[in-house]
């Protein structure tokens, strides 16, 4: 896969109680049970094709992804076929993922199906259950997706992500594709889900705006790179990176105190096949130094703080 080819995987872990995952370029993160890690970026940095990565939707060209105590990048397919019970995704676009021809409760009886989950009764009580979690009438059990508004869709992507009962759930911008009123419903709705299956969730967004509520921790992509990760309060507060600013000097933000230094991001997205050498931000950013043309930031902990930028590599 060609992605793979300016997105490399160079080693990490990934658990589900701690762990870590080191993806893209010698960056690490790990993802603390029960809690939700942002990841932003424009689109074609890289945030999607993580996701699939640490789903072995995509096979990683370097690198390790561990799920609790296993390395999902070195399963065999059973072992990865029982891991997948555990870890879902949910899309940006969930009609994509119904197969229209499907009634309901086909769609959302799959993945028992494919796991070999419970008798055809168990899977029918599951349905339903599924369906009142999501908000949604049991009685919509019988209807097919068209039938459906986008909100409701993604109620539906929500509750198949859900039927294996897993313990990690990727979102790839859920609510990207939504209207703003019904936005904020729905990431409500994985809010209550979260706590009542005490979840895991990687919440992929290209806004950062979005994932400010729901998210533990906040990881900002640039170009195949984390350069920021931070607690949420911490980076919305007091952001490092010239990139991270800029994305949230244009996010909304309604609070009087909040001191927004407006730096525009200038010029076009470098292409992400071919980074800009130095720091992937060095064209765009309007802190440049030289050093940034030549020579790659390395991305360090300031007190649980992360970052890469030369501005504070001293
Ligand atoms: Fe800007 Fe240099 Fe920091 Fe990159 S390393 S974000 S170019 S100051
Ligand atoms: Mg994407």
């Amino acid at each position: 896969n060609g992605l793979k080819k300016y997105f490399p995987i160079t080693g990490g872990i990934f658990g589900g109680k701690k762990g870590e995952v080191k993806a893209v370029d010698d960056v690490s993160f790990f993802v603390n049970k029960g809690e939700t890690l942002g990841i932003v970026g424009e689109s074609g940095c890289g945030k999607s094709t993580t996701g699939r990565l640490l789903m072995r939707l995509l096979e990683a060209s370097d690198g390790k992804i561990r799920f609790e105590d296993k390395e999902i990048t070195r399963m065999s397919k059973t072992e990865l076929r029982k891991t997948r019970r555990d870890i879902q995704m949910v899309f940006q676009d969930p009609y994509a993922s119904l197969n229209p021809r499907h009634s309901i409760e086909k769609i959302l009886e799959e993945p028992l199906i494919v796991h070999r989950i419970g008798s055809k009764d168990d899977r029918k009580k599951r349905v339903q259950e599924m369906l009142e979690i999501v908000g949604l009438s049991s009685d919509h059990a019988r209807r097919y997706p068209h039938q459906f508004s986008g909100g409701q869709r993604q109620r539906i992507g929500i509750a198949k992500a859900l039927m294996t009962k897993p313990k990690l759930i990727i979102a790839d911008e859920p609510v990207s594709a939504l209207d703003v009123s019904i936005q904020a419903q729905v990431l409500n709705l994985m809010k209550d889900i979260q706590k009542e299956f005490r979840l895991t969730y990687i919440f992929i967004a290209h806004d950062l705006g979005v994932v400010r509520h729901i998210s533990d921790r906040v990881g900002v992509m640039y170009l195949g790179r984390l350069i920021e990760l931070a607690n949420s309060e911490v980076l919305y507060d007091d952001p490092k990176h010239p990139y991270t600013k800029a994305l949230l000097s244009a996010v909304q933000i309604p609070d009087p105190d909040y001191k927004s230094e407006a730096i525009q991001i200038s010029g076009e997205l470098p292409s992400p096949s071919n980074p800009p050498s130095g720091c992937a931000f060095h064209t765009r950013c309007s802190v440049c130094m030289d050093i940034c043309k030549t020579t790659k930031p390395e991305y360090r902990s300031l007190d649980g703080h992360y970052v890469a930028c030369h501005l504070y590599n001293r």
